[in-house]
């Protein structure tokens, strides 16, 4: 088992020619609503990276998201029913939502997307975590404003046994971001640790951890701007030039496996024994949200699997992880685009 912890939020997304300055109100285009948030990104990607896709009939949707819910409703009941699972990895869902529209539908929705949603707890009078996401047309950047919504109600205590990690059952291999409150996050780190967790910290959004914690890391996932405040550095410090002395640096605070992404340059990764960068993919960007966390997904449970033939191969783990992101940029949102085991591993190089 897999155990994903993190945010689960509603994407309120704007599309505008340009996101507006201070004081300013600018007129948008577009407005879309999607479930999100790393943690659930993470659970859906993670588990399409470990299963084929399900058998679609033709003229079926695509999954989009809360703004089209019936004909989501009909695509994602179908894939909920399959079984063509490769690998036994059972992808479970921690977190928290409120007593909202949308936390109960991000219950329905991560168990139609084959993820366990039996973690999630629904705190009462509280919200689900929303995510203000304004994208600026023709750059296709963003910019977001989150709330913690009903992770805010989570406590220390909440995560000092390992089966407080899994929904009372011991995970394989934690994956936490940080869209919940570090304290919380240095807690779970400590309690897989010494209990002999896997733990992968995707440290987005970036807040640095304290140094005890990062010994206890199988392997810390980073862009350019997470590995710099991860490492106390200004954003322009991160380039070609430092990746690996800044790989080195986590590397030596206890960290197993190092791997910064970044962007349309790749990723580099770092263990103590090598080193190196794997390109990016020349693909046609349509949307970068949710690059990350299907990197991370993909990375993972490569890691497993690997794992479970009693091998690690980290260059392997992060080529099939760029190309997952970069079948994942080519359509717009979030979840849209996650790719299955399948589409992975018959990705092309254009
Ligand atoms: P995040 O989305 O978390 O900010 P990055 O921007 O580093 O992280 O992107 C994560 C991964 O997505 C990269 O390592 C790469 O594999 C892929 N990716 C992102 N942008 C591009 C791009 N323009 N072209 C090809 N691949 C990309």
């Amino acid at each position: 088992t897999i155990a994903i912890i993190g945010g689960l939020d509603a994407d309120l997304i704007m599309i505008a020619n340009r996101i507006p300055d201070r004081g300013e109100s600018v007129l948008a285009n577009e407005y879309l609503e999607a479930l999100g948030g790393k943690g659930a990104n993470s659970a859906i990607a993670t588990h399409r990276a470990c299963h084929k896709k399900p058998s679609q009939h033709e003229g079926e949707p695509e999954i989009r998201g809360l703004s089209e819910p019936t004909n989501v409703d009909k695509h994602l009941q179908k894939a909920g029913t399959h079984d063509e699972s490769e690998d036994n990895i059972q992808v479970k869902m921690i977190g928290a939502v409120g007593d909202d529209r949308y936390g109960e539908r991000f219950i329905v929705e991560l168990n139609k997307n084959g993820v366990d949603a039996s973690g999630i707890a629904v705190v009462p009078d509280t919200r689900t975590s929303v995510c203000f996401v304004m994208v600026e047309n023709q750059t296709r950047e963003n910019r977001c404003l989150f709330t913690l919504g009903a992770t805010a109600s989570w406590k220390t205590e909440d995560f000092l046994k390992p089966e407080d990690l899994g929904n009372g059952m011991r995970p394989d291999l934690v994956v936490a971001q940080m869209e919940i409150a570090k304290d919380i996050v240095e807690t779970m780190i400590e309690t897989a640790g010494k209990a002999g967790i896997d733990f992968c910290l995707n440290a987005a959004p970036a807040t640095p951890i304290i140094k005890q914690a990062y010994r206890y890391l199988t392997h810390l996932l980073v862009n350019e701007s997470e590995a710099a405040i991860m490492s106390g550095r200004d954003r322009e410090e991160v380039n070609e030039d430092t990746w690996g002395v800044i790989a080195q640096e986590f590397l030596s605070r206890g960290v197993q496996n190092v791997v910064i992404t970044l962007g349309a340059k790749g990723a580099f990764y770092a263990t103590k024994t090598e080193s190196g960068l794997c390109p990016a993919y020349d693909v046609k960007v349509v949307d970068t949200t949710g690059a990350g966390d299907t990197f991370t997904g993909a990375y993972t449970s490569d890691y497993l699997r690997q794992k479970a033939l009693g091998k690690w191969d980290i260059r392997n783990a992060v080529v099939r992880s760029n190309k997952a992101a970069a079948i994942t940029i080519q359509s717009i949102g979030a979840q849209g685009g996650i790719p299955w085991a399948d589409e992975i591993d018959e990705f092309k190089a254009p």
